[in-house]
């Protein structure tokens, strides 16, 4: 296998991180190689080059990893660890985040395809927000003394740890959605199995080796490289007490009905269609400029997509106008270029399901509006310029299905009450946003709407403290805050005669 040799513009410790030949499982505290020697090539999307040679777990390396995480949660420095100690060790791992910023940011870059200048404020950024967060949490993880009825009876709760967590998290934000799962894992006590996408397992190997440098005790924070087998392995294991999974609808389907089998803890963040509703007071400039941000930020390759938009039919035109010009002027291009707004989709493999979508949407009698077509196709790279379609029809499938792309979607409507029933009539149920200058509009359709997060004037506003997740086919449980944590703490009541 050649690498590609690492881009000019990359930082000496991103490069540095690149020269090692082969990137290593994590598992009970030692880097080793996958116990049959399997390897796979992580691409970087922009030129569809190889940049880094990465194990592959197998049944046997998850069964080790099981092994070294469960000996973790039940002997040893973690399980005897106090609160306040865990918490420091959680906020270490943040600090060396932050100070890894930069390094993270281009590997997650050069791995994703993503702006390295968003990766830095978003991906990492909000990685070391998200830990710092839960770095507070486990001195305040507290029971209860319950008033029972029975006399000389002391009751009272205690929350305790899951136990051993597999963590399967996507492609799209590698770095941020690992966080988003270990931050309150280890928050409360518990030791995890972390599976990276395969189209992106970097920044996931590198928070493995940063958690070591924190001082987190072996066996606590352990790293599966793999695929998809990686992840079946880990959810079909015994010993795992709990699942959290980030990714498509239908593995999630899959791995909830698993998990109701084993009777394991689940947390499924799933696909979203969602609906952006401008009102026909909004002010339109913000809408538009928002309205833009929430599909084709991240190449429109986030969950929380702003991808269905919905728009008065007596303003439809100049909206659609609006944004097809900024969709015409948006710089596409390498996500380690300064300039790019939009990178190139994760994999050729994502590219040819986008492209699908576009193609599926001419046929069915979209209009096309702009964009349409494959990118810099010259590059090498999974480029896809932004695309708009428009559309009466509801039951088209770039109206109704999940692109994970830069593709919209604009459809005019008449009434509040018939673009409310239009926007809840899909599978999906994450996210929905207004544009209004109605406070009483806002408040009477955010209630209206059947979404897990409704965004008022904005779109994709995330905070470690607010929950996330989704109604309907989007999920189950939610990630962040009280009830984030809550999803990796059992409650055990104990009953005392006194
Ligand atoms: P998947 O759902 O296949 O992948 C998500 C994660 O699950 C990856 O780590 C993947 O591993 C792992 N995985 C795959 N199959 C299994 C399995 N049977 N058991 C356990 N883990 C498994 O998503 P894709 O990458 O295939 O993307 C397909 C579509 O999913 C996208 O087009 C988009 O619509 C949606 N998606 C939604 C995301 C979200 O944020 N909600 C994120 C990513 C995708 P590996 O990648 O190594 O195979």
């Amino acid at each position: 296998m050649t690498i590609a040799a690492p881009p000019e513009q990359l930082s000496d410790a991103a490069r540095s991180f690149l020269q090692n030949s082969h990137h290593d499982l994590l598992i009970g505290g030692e880097r080793t190689g996958a116990d049959d020697g399997r390897t796979f090539e992580s691409l970087d999307p922009a030129t569809g080059e190889p940049i880094a040679v990465v194990a592959q777990a197998g049944m046997e390396d998850v069964d080790r990893a099981v092994r070294a995480a469960r000996t973790a949660f039940e002997d040893g420095p973690w399980a005897s660890m106090s609160a306040a100690d865990r918490g420091a060790l959680i906020e270490r791992l943040a600090q060396l985040v932050e100070e890894h910023g930069q390094e993270l940011a281009e590997l997650e870059s050069l791995d994703n395809g993503k702006p390295v200048t968003y990766a830095k404020v978003v991906d990492v950024g909000s990685s070391a927000g998200h830990l710092r967060y839960f770095a507070g949490w486990p001195t305040k993880i507290e029971g209860e003394v319950i008033p029972v009825r029975a006399p000389d009876t002391l009751c009272y709760t205690r929350k305790e740890p899951v136990g051993v967590c597999g963590q399967i998290v996507p492609w799209n934000f590698p770095l941020l959605m690992a966080c988003w799962k270990v931050a309150p894992a280890l928050a409360a006590g518990c030791t995890v199995l972390l599976k990276p996408a395969e189209q992106t397992p970097l920044t996931a190997i590198r928070l493995g080796e940063l958690a070591l440098e924190a001082g987190f005790p072996e066996g606590v924070l352990n790293v599966l490289t793999g695929d998809g087998e990686t992840g079946a392995a880990i959810v079909d294991h015994p010993d795992v007490d709990k699942i959290a999974f980030t990714g498509s609808t239908v593995v999630g389907r899959e791995i909830g009905a698993k998990a109701g089998a084993a009777l394991k803890r689940v947390t499924l963040e799933l696909g979203g269609k969602s609906p952006n509703i401008i009102l026909p007071d909004a002010d339109l400039d913000a809408a538009v400029k928002g309205s833009w941000l929430a599909i084709y930020f991240n190449s429109g390759q986030a969950c929380n997509a702003g991808s269905r938009l919905f728009v008065p039919r007596e303003n439809f035109d100049e909206v659609v106008s609006a944004l097809a010009k900024q969709a015409e002027g948006a710089r596409v291009g390498p996500g380690l270029d300064q300039q790019t707004q939009l990178g190139p989709l994760v994999s050729a493999e994502q590219r040819d399901r986008v492209m699908g979508y576009i193609d599926s949407g001419r046929e069915q009698g979209a209009e096309l509006v702009v964009g349409g077509d494959a990118a810099l196709t010259d590059s090498g790279g999974y480029f896809v310029a932004p695309t708009l379609f428009s559309t009466d029809s509801d039951d088209l499938r770039v109206a109704r299905e999940e692109i994970f792309g830069p593709v919209l979607v604009a459809s005019p409507y008449e009434s509040l009450e018939e673009v409310a029933q239009r926007a809840n009539a899909g599978d999906y149920g994450l996210a929905a946003g207004l544009w209004t200058t109605s406070l009483s509009s806002a408040h009477r359709m955010a209630a209206m709407l059947r979404a897990g997060s409704v965004y008022v004037n904005c779109w994709g506003l995330a905070d470690p403290a607010a929950p996330f997740g989704g109604f309907k086919a989007s999920g189950i449980g939610r990630e962040h805050g009280h009830d984030g944590l809550d999803a990796y703490l059992e409650s055990k009541t104990v009953w005392t005669a006194v």
